[in-house]
């Protein structure tokens, strides 16, 4: 099948700067020098070139031409690029021209996909350039440019390459079972398997952290009307956003707001008030509540230490907590069980002192006396990525959800080597290991993956 040429422009254009329109396909030179001068035909590979661009009207602008030649571009594909002035019209007009010389527009994300089907990077690669490009602080773009230099992919090469010594001892068994010799090197294969198993999991365990970093922890303040939810977040946030009353219930919406700190993002989440109802909006109110709790990493579970006692508070969540408990143990990671806080909330009106007690604070959100507990709590949270500068960390969910797989294959290759299945059934579920590891690095490739992963980036890149 001929492949396209395409183009796009690159930069946002209107800045006022430079403009970059690229071009990426084997009609890439061709269709540059049709717009900028036969020149450019005879340009080397990695050289710029200052032309000036015409179409039939006359001409559109001067600008340098860079030209990559295929493969060692980062399509892997002939590659140009157009450095106009930053206007819109000037940009327009040259894609117009481009497309009148058979040159088409690129869909999103579609530089980055020709690169992965050109084995200039993997999947996980190329799904680090939107992290990267998507990065808002230091820690996500940290982790975003380790995924792009390998990270996850050398991860999975390994495990690869344990699973097909594994496969082939098992192979080994099976040539010689007929001749009833003793299995050669079961001492081995528990060793690889446990070796395999633990890296998965430590795998699994970084997306923790992982995601917590891109996406942010969020935080679910929950407890009966009236216990203070929106004064905290309001005191948290240092400003009036939630709607404060006396009247319980009237929080009925939900509100998400934000809080950075070393890099981390919480993200609040004020939820309306937490009782039996028998009003319809408070009703929808309530279901949004355990739908946000089912979400949340962490809960600020808050009682007014005057009305309620801690024993009631935690039987309260206790309650809450197994409606929304996970059910298995490769549970989607939005279903890891949350870590509580319980906050005994108004000791302006009582005779506690502000302090705190690991899981349990004491403080008051409207004289904001005692905050200070609740942020470093919140704060202790944030595992740490200093620890380890070099540790692969898993920030995709699509990684999480195929290593769970993974997982689970390992742990049906366990049993079947405790129960001495035949070696063709091993094989079956070593290839099923195998195929989900292909799901990461992008060598098995379902149907609509491409279009899910590269739909999602912006045009141009
Ligand atoms: P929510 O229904 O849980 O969101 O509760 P609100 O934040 O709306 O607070 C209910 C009432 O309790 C309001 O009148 C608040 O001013 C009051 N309140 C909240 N926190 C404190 C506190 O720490 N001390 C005192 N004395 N009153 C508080």
């Amino acid at each position: 099948m001929e492949v396209d040429t395409i183009c796009a422009p690159a930069t946002p254009s209107g800045s006022g700067g430079v403009s970059l329109v690229r071009l990426s396909g084997p009609k890439a030179l061709e269709a540059a020098a049709t717009i900028g001068g036969a020149a450019i035909r005879q340009m080397t590979s990695h050289t710029l070139r200052l032309c000036t661009l015409r179409d039939k009207d006359g001409v559109i602008d001067q600008g340098v031409v860079s030209y990559y030649a295929a493969p060692h571009s980062y399509t892997g594909e002939e590659v140009v690029e157009f450095g106009v002035h930053g206007s819109p019209y000037i940009v327009s007009r040259l894609l117009q021209a481009l497309l009148a010389v058979g040159v088409r527009m690129a869909a999103p994300g579609e530089f980055t996909q020709r690169a992965f089907l050109n084995g200039k990077m993997d999947l996980s690669q190329a799904e680090a350039v939107s992290d990267l490009i998507a990065a808002e602080n230091k820690a996500s773009h940290d982790l975003a440019w380790r995924q792009l230099r390998g990270g996850v992919s050398n991860e999975m090469a390994l495990l690869r390459e344990r699973l097909l010594e594994f496969a082939s001892l098992v192979e080994l068994e099976l040539d010689f079972s007929e001749e009833d010799v003793e299995f050669a090197d079961r001492k081995r294969l528990s060793e690889l398997l446990d070796e395999m198993r633990r890296k998965v999991e430590a795998l699994r365990q970084s997306f923790l952290l992982g995601n917590a970093i891109k996406d942010g922890i969020s935080v679910a303040i929950v407890g009966r009307p009236n216990a203070g939810k929106s004064t905290l977040l309001n005191a948290l946030l240092h400003e009036e956003r939630a709607l404060v009353s006396n009247i319980p219930g009237t929080t009925r919406d939900t509100i998400e707001e934000t809080w950075q700190t070393e890099g981390v993002k919480f993200r609040f989440i004020d939820t309306a008030g937490l009782r039996q109802s028998d009003d319809v909006v408070e009703k929808m109110g309530i279901d949004r509540t355990l739908e946000k709790m089912k979400q949340a990493k962490v809960w600020l579970y808050l009682f007014d230490v005057n009305t309620q006692s801690e024993k009631s508070a935690r039987e309260e969540a206790a309650a809450y907590l197994s409606n929304v408990a996970p059910e298995t143990s490769v549970a989607p990671p939005e279903t890891v069980a949350p870590q509580i806080f319980f906050i005994a909330n108004k000791t302006d009106q009582s005779q506690q002192v502000p302090r705190r007690d690991k899981d349990l604070i004491y403080l008051s959100a409207q004289t904001r006396v005692g905050m200070e507990y609740l942020e470093d709590a919140l704060r202790s949270i944030i595992p740490s990525l200093a620890a380890d500068t070099q540790a692969v960390i898993l920030t995709n969910a699509r990684h999480y959800e195929a290593l769970g797989m993974v997982q689970t294959d390992l742990l049906k290759i366990e049993q079947g080597l405790k129960t001495a299945i035949s070696g063709d059934l091993l094989a079956i579920d070593i290839r099923s290991a195998l195929h989900h590891l292909g799901l990461i690095t992008g060598e098995i490739l379902p149907d609509d993956i491409l279009g899910n992963i590269f739909g999602k980036f912006c045009i141009g890149k």
